[in-house]
């Protein structure tokens, strides 16, 4: 990583943001706040991120510290409700309550039925009306046959689906399953937890991708792989605090085509942040806005001593492999 001076990164702000509900299998998010003359940058890999993975973290941070961002060509960006494996009259006021018009609903969780994931997409639809769009995230969980089968189960309760998010875990079953059906298909991770984003290109797995800012390195690296890809772009979060939520933006912000509703509506998720006014979208869309720590914040979402020493030995790591 030849383009981030370690020396320069001086990670002085430690956060613990608690999560309002459990998400993705975390109820925390650990990270930290590096200042520069270009503005704020966030370091807060998940914990099962091996040291590797961490290097366009910090590659991202600097980016937005000391680089900045690429000019936006909008200043207001569509974002989609998120709807995790809750029972259908949650799912309905979760949606309700997030005046955005489309929602992306997660389905084949662990230990529900496909019964369960019908409900939860025909009670979102419901809440939505007609005009809004229902995408579902199934983050790699089935295989092709039984995907082909639950997929048109769900397209029919979504009466219609505006597409499927990694319905399945590897780029070949993709390939295979987006031949057998009707509802476009995104990549997630395909394209984020590979050396060979491009791979999904190749193999025509995909219609759309998704990108994230931090994981994939920053927003210029974004911009790039987007060219790259020649794929309909939608920008999701990595669940950061709105520091990191605003590089998302700035990503959306940017991208010559937005044709989809983006993921970046996760502050919601929070249950305390590092700014005083957290980056949630009114009427749907998010806003492009200089997002500036507060102290007060900031003081009151300090680590433990134990968790602040876990996270300085992590952070040591990734820059010594900077
Ligand atoms: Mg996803």
């Amino acid at each position: 990583m030849t383009d981030v001076p370690p020396e320069r990164l001086e990670f002085t702000r430690p956060f613990s943001l608690p999560l309002r509900r459990r998400f993705r299998g975390v109820t925390s998010r650990e990270g930290w706040l590096l200042e520069g003359p270009a503005g704020w940058g966030e370091f807060s890999p998940f914990w099962d991120y091996d040291t590797y993975r961490c290097l366009p973290w910090l590659r991202a941070a600097y980016e937005a510290a000391f680089v900045g961002w690429p000019s936006p060509v909008r200043t207001l960006v569509p974002v989609n409700a998120i709807v995790p494996a809750v029972g259908p009259e949650d799912a309905a006021e979760l949606v309700r309550q997030s005046g955005c018009s489309t929602a992306k609903v997660k389905v084949g969780e662990a230990g529900q039925s496909l019964a369960d994931d019908v409900a939860r997409v025909a009670a979102v639809r419901d809440a939505l009306g007609r005009e809004g769009r229902v995408r579902i995230d199934v983050n790699g969980g089935w295989e092709v046959d039984d995907a082909v089968r639950r997929i048109k189960a769900l397209d029919i309760a979504a009466r219609g689906l505006e597409y499927v998010e990694q319905p399945c875990a590897s780029v070949e079953e993709l390939a295979l399953l987006r031949r057998k059906i009707d509802v476009p298909v995104a990549a997630d991770e395909s394209v984020r937890i590979t050396d060979d984003p491009l791979r999904v290109v190749r193999a025509e797995a995909a219609d759309i991708v998704v990108l994230k800012v931090a994981p994939l390195g920053g927003v210029s690296s974004c911009l790039l792989l987007a060219e790259q890809l020649g794929l309909p772009v939608v920008v999701s979060s990595a669940l950061e605090s709105s520091v990191g939520l605003a590089a998302g933006v700035a990503l959306a912000a940017a991208l010559p085509e937005l044709p989809y509703a983006c993921g970046l509506a996760t502050g919601r998720l929070l249950a305390a942040d590092v700014v005083s006014s957290t980056l949630v979208p009114v009427d749907g869309m998010l806003d492009l806005r200089p997002v500036v720590p507060d102290a007060d914040a900031l003081a009151a979402v300090v680590p433990s001593d134990e968790l602040q020493r876990r996270m300085a030995d992590r952070l040591g790591d990734a820059l010594g492999a900077a």
